[in-house]
């Protein structure tokens, strides 16, 4: 697409955008009685107008039906995780039975990793990119030592080449080929949080199967952002949160995928609780632990329903917005933001942005690295009313998302950062 540096020209695209009628499903934050231009979403996306009704209908049901919920409560809490299947297998590109709603993120990916990394004396390594997100450092350093594995040696973690910010697809590959004799496990998050880098997740997987590895994925800024496609891709597991792109709350229900083939593979070690235990005999209370087949196997407790309500009401607009029109739109957004920034004079005198230039390689969020003044430049920014994110020492994150950030959000933004830089 031509674009245009005006606002005429954004406000056309906004009347154009076959997705408008989003915007006003959510809750849009003020600052100083204004409206805000919010491009966190990547961080905390916002409130679905509709958490309300979802939740007070448990509310309701909780006060009126008591323990009875379980079983009668308009949507029953015993089949809760249920519920969100089939919008989730949507997201990711799965079958209901790949995917389930549990847990946190990070105690997923532990779930995860005693299941999938299981190094021996001669296959104990994983590749990982580096910079990832701290907490998923945290877990494979503490996994890698849970093994008596010197992290040092065990964990790889892949840098950018020298002048470079993120990292090339070949020199990935190049790696896991390099380790082939000792790789258990590859595992990336598909878009990175810091440089929006999405990651050939294919390829990827391809490559780690060649070397007789798992290939696993964090799909936290993946999800919701960009469409995916895991069973066909092959990927081995998933884990991901809902409460950035996905809009359903703060420290919202996360997630899992496991891949079907793995489904009734039930020599995999695994840490397990009663609600992975076979369903119809979930009350019998026995001993010896019966496994469902596939990820449902792998659930731990009963459904936080709350949380749950709110994850409902949020994916019910996804399922009707669709992920491959959101990302229509997002690539739209996103390239708009681009061409605007670039329109500004001796803007790599201020700034350069780290994420990808290629529209495949990317999600919606671009993060620029102030050259200099950088937290002054943000906190300008902030002050005149926008919601975005810093990233020490030098990065500011902007996500506009195609669910409810518009043309015109992206234009004032862009006129609101070119003042600040002067
Ligand atoms: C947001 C994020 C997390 C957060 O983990 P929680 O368990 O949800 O607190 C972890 N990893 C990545 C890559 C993230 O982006």
């Amino acid at each position: 697409m031509k674009y245009e540096p005006t606002l005429a020209f954004a406000r056309k695209l906004d009347t154009q955008d076959s997705l408008k009628t989003f915007r006003n499903q959510f809750h849009l934050p003020k600052v100083k009685g204004k409206q805000a231009i919010y491009f966190t979403g990547n961080s905390l996306g916002l409130q679905p107008k509709s958490a309300k009704v979802f939740i007070n209908q448990e509310l309701e049901d909780w006060a009126a039906l008591g323990v009875e919920g379980h079983t009668h409560a308009r949507r029953p809490w015993l089949y809760y995780h249920k519920f969100s299947k089939k919008a989730l297998a949507q997201l990711v590109g799965a079958k209901t039975s790949e995917v389930v709603s549990m847990n946190q993120l990070t105690v997923n990916l532990h779930l995860m990793l005693v299941s999938f990394y299981n190094p021996t004396k001669t296959r104990y390594k994983i590749i990982t990119e580096a910079g990832a997100f701290s907490s998923d450092q945290y877990a494979f350093e503490s996994q890698l030592k849970f093994h008596n594995i010197d992290p040092a040696v065990g964990l790889i973690e892949l840098k950018p080449r020298v002048g470079e910010f993120t990292l090339r697809t070949e020199d990935i590959l190049k790696a896991i080929d390099d380790n082939k004799n000792e790789l258990a496990l590859v595992m990336f998050g598909a878009v990175q949080y810091y440089t929006g880098q999405f990651f050939k997740v294919r390829e990827i997987t391809e490559a780690a199967h060649r070397a007789g590895a798992y290939a696993g994925f964090d799909l936290a800024h993946a999800m919701g952002n960009v469409p995916l496609q895991l069973h066909s891709e092959n990927v081995d597991f998933a884990i991901w949160c809902s409460y950035k792109y996905l809009n359903s709350g703060p420290g919202g229900m996360a997630g899992a995928f496991i891949h079907e083939k793995h489904a009734s593979n039930f020599k995999l070690p695994r840490f397990t609780g009663w609600w992975g235990h076979d369903e119809p005999n979930r009350f019998k209370m026995q001993k010896g632990f019966v496994p469902m087949k596939g990820v449902d196997g792998w659930q731990l407790s009963n459904y936080p329903v709350l949380s749950g309500a709110a994850h409902l009401a949020s994916l019910e607009l996804f399922e009707k917005a669709g992920i491959k029109n959101l990302r229509k739109k997002s690539i739209l957004l996103t390239c708009f933001l681009e061409y605007l920034l670039k329109s500004i004079d001796n803007h790599s005198q201020h700034f350069k942005i780290l994420t990808p230039g290629v529209v495949g390689e990317r999600g919606c969020q671009l993060s620029i690295l102030m050259k200099r003044d950088g937290k002054k430049v943000f906190n300008k920014i902030t002050k005149a009313g926008v919601i975005a994110d810093w990233r020490e020492p030098d990065v500011i994150r902007i996500a506009p998302v195609p669910m409810y950030n518009t043309f015109e959000d992206v234009f004032r933004f862009y006129e609101i950062f070119k003042q600040a830089l002067n």
